[in-house]
């Protein structure tokens, strides 16, 4: 096993040693001047008419990048993992690593789920236990890369978006687009290495386009000029969920947003509320939440971020909230 371990290091390393600028940056740039939007739909059956009544809507943090969304009658499931601490997950190329924590909820204790929103395929995001125990039949959006993994272990509602492609849904009268946004897991020649990543925008509301609470969710991304477009594109931003942990493979290459990284981000996309999730789970995750915390300080940034921890809720209150049941 070790071995194995050593081998699949040194092929990723003589990996990224041939991939560092190479021909994906250009694609990249031309995928973002010529933006294709796909538009698809998800008609949900009707729920419980006083929870699709709720005057606020929730979000409760389960652990890594695992939250609970709740609004109008809609549960929302995000990157489920729920592998305990001690437990390891694989990250590919014969890497692994150990979970530091417990999620909040055990997996069988999950209210019906809607549907399950995944940044991208990798095992802390979707474990083995997700991926044995989760009903095949829980619509899953995600890239096209992970749905192609989520087609070979039998799921069979899959939503493969690619960037900026659209989700419609609806269950009764409450409507939800989700909007699949650029993402890119570590700096460019180390990305393709990794899986793709679908960061999201949620608009809530009868009419997208002047949502009544629009939340942001990275997925495992670092700052780059992707995320400039999406600033732009959907401005007013209510909520941030932003993956940190500053993330580094072999102890080198940074994957995902450190403290001062998710401060930039809160700078480009200015939203109004900012919940930090994604961090001090993991031992590849090497910037602990407190340097987060200093950087939002040393920023002025306090009052724009609400800190979670696991199992606590944040509510939100949207714009215009639905018509009270009868
Ligand atoms: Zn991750």
């Amino acid at each position: 096993m070790r071995v194995y371990r050593l081998l699949g290091s040194v092929a990723l390393l003589a990996a990224f040693g041939m991939s560092v600028a190479g021909p994906a940056q250009a694609q990249n740039a031309m995928q973002a001047a010529v933006p294709q939007a796909d538009t698809f739909t998800l008609k949900l059956p009707p729920g419980d008419p006083a929870a699709a009544a709720a005057q606020t809507g929730t979000m409760q943090f389960i652990g890594t990048a695992t939250v609970l969304i709740r609004y109008q009658g809609l549960t929302i499931l995000t990157d489920p993992n729920f592998v305990h601490k001690g437990e390891h997950v694989h990250l590919g190329y014969g890497l692994t690593s150990q979970r530091q924590t417990n999620p909040a909820i055990e997996f069988d204790k999950l209210p019906p789920i809607d549907l399950v929103i995944l940044s991208h395929m990798h095992d802390d995001h979707f474990d083995k236990l997700v991926q044995e125990r989760l009903n095949r039949n829980t619509p899953i959006v995600s890239t096209r890369e992970a749905s192609e993994g989520l087609k070979r272990l039998g799921f069979q509602q899959r939503f493969a978006l690619s960037d900026w492609d659209r989700l419609e849904v609806s269950k009764g009268e409450a409507r939800l687009r989700i909007t699949a946004v650029p993402g890119r897991h570590g700096a460019a020649g180390v990305s393709v290495l990794l899986p793709t990543v679908m960061g999201s925008v949620l608009d809530f509301g009868a009419n997208a386009d002047v949502p009544d609470y629009r939340m942001y969710i990275s997925g495992d991304t670092l700052v780059y000029d992707d995320i400039h477009t999406i600033a732009q594109r959907y401005p007013g931003i209510d909520l941030a969920l932003l993956h940190l942990g500053g993330t580094r493979i072999l102890g080198t290459f940074k994957v995902t947003m450190d403290g001062k990284d998710g401060v930039q981000m809160m700078q480009i996309v200015k939203p109004k509320k900012t919940v930090p999730i994604h961090y001090n789970d993991y031992d590849v995750f090497k910037s602990p939440l407190s340097e987060f915390a200093r950087e939002v300080k040393a920023a002025g940034l306090d009052e724009g971020v609400v800190y979670l921890a696991h199992g606590d809720t944040y509510t939100f209150t949207p714009r215009k909230a639905p018509k009270p049941a009868p």
